[in-house]
C-alpha cells in the first residue's frame, strides 16, 4: 500500500485510484482532497510516495535495506553535493527532503 503525507497535516495518506485510474489522497482532519490528473504528476507521486513510505509514526523506511530513520530535525543531513534530508545510513539515498526552514528549526 502506497502513503503520502498530507500537506497540511503530515498524516500518511492512502493513495487510492479513481474510477479513471487516477491516484487521489483524502484526508479527513483537513477535509483535504488531492487528484492528480496528469500524468507528470502520477509519475512525481510514484517516486514520492516510493521513498516517503512510512512503516511508523516519526519514522522513515529504506525500502531496500529495511532501515528506519527517525524523523528528526537532528537526523538531516546536508551533503555537499546533495538535498539536505534524511538518509540511508547503509545506502545512502536520500528518503525524506528535508523541509526548507529545517535549520531554523533546528536552532529552536
Ligand atoms: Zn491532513
Ligand atoms: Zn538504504
Amino acid at each position: 500500500m502506497s502513503t503520502f503525507p498530507c500537506p497540511l497535516c503530515d498524516v500518511a495518506l492512502e493513495i487510492g485510484t479513481t474510477k479513471k485510474q487516477k491516484p487521489y489522497m483524502i484526508c479527513e482532519p483537513c477535509g483535504l482532497q488531492i487528484f492528480v490528473r496528469y500524468q507528470k504528476g502520477i509519475d512525481r507521486l510514484e517516486e514520492l510516495s516510493g521513498r516517503e513510505v512510512s512503516l511508523m509514526d516519526g519514522f522513515v523506511v529504506c525500502k531496500s535495506c529495511d532501515v528506519a530513520v527517525r524523523k528528526s530535525l537532528h537526523s538531516i543531513q546536508e551533503p555537499l553535493f546533495g538535498k539536505a534530508g534524511l538518509y540511508c545510513p547503509s545506502c545512502e539515498e536520500l528518503l525524506l527532503k528535508a523541509p526548507p526552514n529545517w535549520k531554523e528549526k533546528r536552532k529552536g
